[in-house]
């Protein structure tokens, strides 16, 4: 997933800031009148929609062709948004059943699920933010096309509309942000009902009594949790020998299984689906041994979600006929600056390099747009964090113990329990640490890795420091407001830098 340029990491941030007078000469430059557009973006997830707004906010004449009926791709529709209100709203169901409020003093009879209104609140969520972004492309003059975007010359995209009508675009530029779909299963035929892949996972109309997830990354993960609140008794089948998918710390990752695994998850690691049958209303699922191929067995479940990744989704972009040949994972190569090997044709996002997450992609259509004015170009990759929407969350930032340990650089290593952090303590929510990975000579912070409560939110500060080049002691010494979480994570710093913290 991870291509060389996610390993480098960058010396000194280079300044990045947007030249204004530079802009504006570039953009008579630019403009080209015998155009209907100086931009056109296909898909409007957050890679193209957020890339779209900041092209016209730059002032290009900007045109969005999406296929779907709602804008925001992916991530508002079907993943991220979806995702995590079932997570919080089923956080909040679990905390009523299981006893938490009760021990907090808070006692409610009688506590019931309403997966029809569960359900309805998620809705709700993602038809607020997916018609936001209508009203910003309205708010920012941008053309949005309803039809399937084709690059049918290099300065031209037809819409091919649902009523079999068609839209042509002149255009200087082209954009594609056409992200990715679900990874198929062989063998597996998904109907979104019994046999689910995240999409349907996120809209079961009853709580299956058994389900089997295949697949334990952070989609599979964030699901199986959702579905375990609410009542499932959940199995997930993982061929890697840890959960959390790829860039997880080791560390981490058995204290996330131990954690989960307590909650009620069961996990089959090292083992591999080879197949899965309806009978009546169970499916059978059989399961073989990674390391040995004799120790087999079938599971049963009433619903069993695939979940083994997304892969590029490129259909119908007509990128044959342009001369753009895809790599073998099906991504659309580009340069350092995101062009293809059509200098006006750009790509960013799930359907290239790099880690499939939406603020990567918000992030590559940024600068990506701002290079096409003239602007400097650059990502740091070993700056992207990863987070897991579970409870605790885990959220990361950099390099690995893993990482270091294979890639022969000396590190140091600050841990702090949340157990000895006054705020978690004070809520009751103590599960997890956090682990700061910092040069053994220079101190510069090379990885940060927190599993605990808020691990989401806390991460952007260690990303902050990295982004910056901060060593553990700027971290360590900078005044963190108390009593909070975030205090955790400056203790970390202080035990990497000065070898002790001081609460624990
Ligand atoms: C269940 C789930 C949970 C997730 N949770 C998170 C999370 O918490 N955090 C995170 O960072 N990431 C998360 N992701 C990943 C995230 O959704 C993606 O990385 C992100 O959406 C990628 O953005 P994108 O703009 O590249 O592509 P997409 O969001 O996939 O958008 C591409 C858009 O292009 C449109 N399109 C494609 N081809 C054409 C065409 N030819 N013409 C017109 N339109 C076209 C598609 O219809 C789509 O709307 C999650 C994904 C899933 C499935």
């Amino acid at each position: 997933m991870q291509g060389s340029l996610w390993k480098v990491v960058s010396p000194i941030k280079p300044k990045l800031k947007f030249n204004q007078r530079l802009l504006g000469i570039l953009q008579n430059r630019l403009y080209s009148t015998s155009e209907d557009a100086d931009i056109v973006v296909i898909g409007s997830g957050p890679g193209g929609y957020v890339a779209a707004i900041k092209a016209a906010q730059l002032g290009m004449k900007t045109v969005c062709i999406e296929k779907n009926s709602t804008l925001g791709g992916t991530c508002l529709n079907v993943g991220c948004i979806p995702s995590k209100a079932l997570l919080n709203n089923s956080h909040f169901y679990h905390m009523a059943h299981s006893g938490d409020l009760a021990s907090r003093g808070i006692e409610t009879d009688n506590v019931k699920l309403n997966l029809e209104t569960l359900m309805a609140q998620k809705t709700k969520a993602v038809t607020a933010l997916t018609g936001g972004i209508a009203q910003l492309f309205k708010k920012n003059k941008i053309t949005s096309i309803r039809g399937h975007g084709k690059i049918t010359g290099i300065n031209q995209v037809t819409a091919l509309k649902e009523d079999g009508s068609t839209e042509v675009v002149n255009t200087k530029n082209i954009l594609i942000a056409s992200g990715s779909e679900v990874t198929p299963f062989a063998g597996i035929d998904v109907d979104e009902e019994k046999i689910v892949s995240s999409t349907g996972a996120l809209k079961l109309s009853e709580v299956p009594r058994r389900l089997i997830v295949i697949g334990a990354g952070v989609i599979g993960v964030e699901l199986g949790s959702v579905w375990s609140r609410l009542g499932s008794e959940v199995t997930a089948i993982e061929f890697m020998p840890t959960i959390g998918g790829v860039g997880i710390d080791g560390e981490v990752a058995k204290s996330f299984q131990k954690i989960l695994t307590k909650q009620g998850m069961n996990f089959r690691l090292g083992t591999k689906v080879t197949g899965a049958q309806k009978d009546g209303s169970t499916i059978k699922v059989s399961i073989e041994d990674v390391k040995d191929s004799s120790k087999q067995e079938v599971l049963e479940c009433d619903v069993l979600l695939v979940c083994v990744g997304r892969r590029p989704y490129t259909e119908g972009l007509g990128l044959e006929e342009i001369g753009i040949e895809k790599d073998q994972k099906g991504r659309i190569p580009v340069n350092s600056v995101f062009q293809t090997v059509v200098p006006n044709i750009y790509a960013i996002g799930d359907c290239i390099h790099g880690p499939m997450l939406a603020h990567k992609a918000e992030d590559e259509g940024i600068v990506c747009v701002e290079g096409i004015m003239g602007g400097p170009v650059h990502i740091d990759y070993n700056c992207v964090p990863s987070v897991i929407y579970t409870h605790p969350e885990v959220g990361w930032v950099g390099r690995s113990e893993e990482d270091l340990k294979a890639e022969g650089i000396e590190y140091k290593v600050g841990k702090f329990p949340f157990m000895a952090n006054s705020r978690a303590k004070t809520n009751n929510d103590t599960d997890g640490f956090v682990k700061v990975l910092a040069d053994k000579s220079t101190d510069r912070i090379l990885g940060t890795h927190i599993i605990g409560p808020g691990a989401g939110e806390l991460i952007n500060e260690a990303v902050l420091a990295q982004e910056y080049g901060a060593s553990s002691e700027d971290v360590a010494r900078v005044c963190h407001a108390h009593p909070t979480c975030s205090e955790a994570l400056r203790e970390a710093n202080l035990a990497a830098y000065f070898g002790k913290p001081i609460n624990f």
